[in-house]
């Protein structure tokens, strides 16, 4: 299998260089230069299994020749052996026809544990492998940036520096990044958004000679293989749910643009989604965007799902890509016309092609809360407000069709947001017991002004790469 970039402008290049890479050079995402097809019986044949062998089915066709068999199935089960729950995605049932897929066992809480711990290991293995060294340059919302440490921390191979908007986290995910005694763990409060820390690290992956001098990689959801170990779960609930012979929607609580991407991939290689549903909060530029074909960027509002609190959706360029035929003159040109002037118009066509498979829906704050009090109060069951907007949106998507199955991933666990449950629910969700601790450790805090020439210097003089070289 063979990558490309959808600016046009990178050779192919293979699921390993698409992996250390991150971002292509040209400044776009890697994609598959084809989508593998599960056959109905193999589809049929996943209900009932452990997850393991269905991310292992889903990824073989796009890890290719980066790893044998054994290779694989090593990482696949090291990566899902720390989570809490035996079946690591379960599907829980809220009423007919609304199911809750909880992504948030693993170890920091939040659905980006799922690919990011298989992310590690592919990354370790690959870099071990050719004796060489990589920097990890992220930016976070707050929980890819917890993900990313517990899945590279210790690791010899691997520096990391994760960028986060001061003030704009909660205490529970800054303290999962500013606690940890790890010598190639690095993070820093940037006075600014997350779009902000986004625009660095996309400045930093530009300049060329430093990219190469520090081997950076990235690990954002732009990241393919993050995107390739998202799919496996699709399977996994459309598999308990009845695929291939039933069909079923999901509603996704969005931002990045990576989860419900990974969706629409599930889709192509041929599990029978009806719809997926793009859910956001009241920074809706995707719900906009769907609405009226327009893509528009405006401020970001603080809200309390702040790892959807995003101005674009990087991985939106991903479906635009496809939307357009694979025309990657015409993706490069949409997104210079946003770089210049905030906003793009997507061409008829595509915005049809879009339409067929997603809708949307907006969640404001209030109705947040209100769906977090309805849930708690009808099954006792405690959402966190990322995952209460999916089962918001998915209920808007069962009074549009009442007769197919809608399932909202839970994208993380409520101790992460206890302050927003306690002000729906009344109760405040304890944290599992591996985290109790995390509120007592000292923070290791970073603060830096919101310049990519300040964080280049940071990251400069902390890399134990140079360090060797120098
Ligand atoms: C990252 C995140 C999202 C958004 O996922 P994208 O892939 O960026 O769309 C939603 N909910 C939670 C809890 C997250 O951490």
């Amino acid at each position: 299998m063979h990558y490309r970039s959808t600016r046009g402008e990178d050779r192919a290049v293979t699921f390993t260089e698409a992996l250390l890479a991150g971002l292509a050079r040209d400044g776009g995402l890697y994609v598959p230069d084809d989508v593998p097809s599960m056959s109905a019986s193999t589809v049929a044949a996943f209900a009932g299994r452990p997850f393991a062998d269905v991310a292992e089915a889903v990824l073989a066709p796009f890890t290719g020749e980066a790893f044998t068999k054994p290779v694989l199935r090593r990482l696949i089960e090291g990566a899902y052996a720390g989570f809490r729950h035996p079946a690591v995605t379960p599907l829980v049932q809220l009423d007919t026809n609304l199911f809750i897929l909880e992504l948030f066992h693993g170890p920091t809480l939040a659905f980006k544990d799922v690919a990011m711990q298989l992310l590690g290991r592919m990354m370790d293995e690959v870099l071990s492998r050719a004796g060489r060294h990589a920097t990890i340059v992220g930016a976070t919302s707050g929980d890819t940036g917890a993900a990313a440490i517990d899945a590279f921390r210790g690791l010899g191979q691997v520096d990391v520096f994760i960028l986060y908007p001061h003030g704009r986290v909660s205490d529970v995910q800054r303290r999962q990044m500013t606690t940890l005694p790890d010598v190639n763990v690095h993070t820093l409060a940037v006075d600014g958004t997350f779009d902000d820390c986004q625009a660095i690290v996309k400045a930093l992956f530009n300049h060329h000679a430093f990219r190469d001098d520090l081997a950076l990689s990235g690990v954002n959801s732009i990241n393919w293989a993050r995107i390739a170990a998202q799919i496996s779960y699709y399977f996994v609930a459309g598999a308990v749910l009845g695929a291939p012979h039933r069909k079923m929607s999901f509603s996704v609580p969005t931002g990045n643009f990576g989860d419900v991407l990974a969706g629409y991939y599930a889709k192509a290689m041929g599990l029978p989604v009806d719809r997926l549903v793009v859910a956001t909060n009241q920074n809706d530029i995707l719900d906009r965007c769907l609405r009226t074909g327009v893509y528009e960027t405006q401020g970001v509002q603080p809200t309390q799902s702040p790892s959807m609190d995003i101005q674009v959706s990087s991985n939106f360029e991903r479906l635009l890509f496809k939307a357009c035929d694979d025309d990657s003159a015409a993706v490069r040109a949409l997104m210079n016309t946003l770089t210049q002037s905030g906003r793009f118009t997507v061409p008829d066509a595509a915005l049809e092609a879009i339409r067929a498979g997603f809708d949307s829906h907006r969640v404001d704050e209030a109705a947040t809360q209100a769906e977090m009090t309805r849930t708690f109060r009808e099954t006792g069951h405690i959402l966190d407000p990322h995952t209460a907007i999916g089962v918001a949106a998915a209920r808007a998507a069962l009074r549009r069709d009442p007769d197919t199955p809608v399932v909202a991933l839970g994208t993380a666990h409520p101790a992460k947001f206890p302050d927003a449950v306690f002000r729906a629910t009344g109760k405040r969700p304890a944290l599992p017991d591996h985290l109790l601790q995390l509120m007592e450790h000292r923070e290791r805090i970073n603060r830096v002004p919101n310049e990519p020439s300040t964080v280049e210097r940071f990251i400069r003089e902390r890399s134990r790469m140079l360090g060797a070289v120098a």
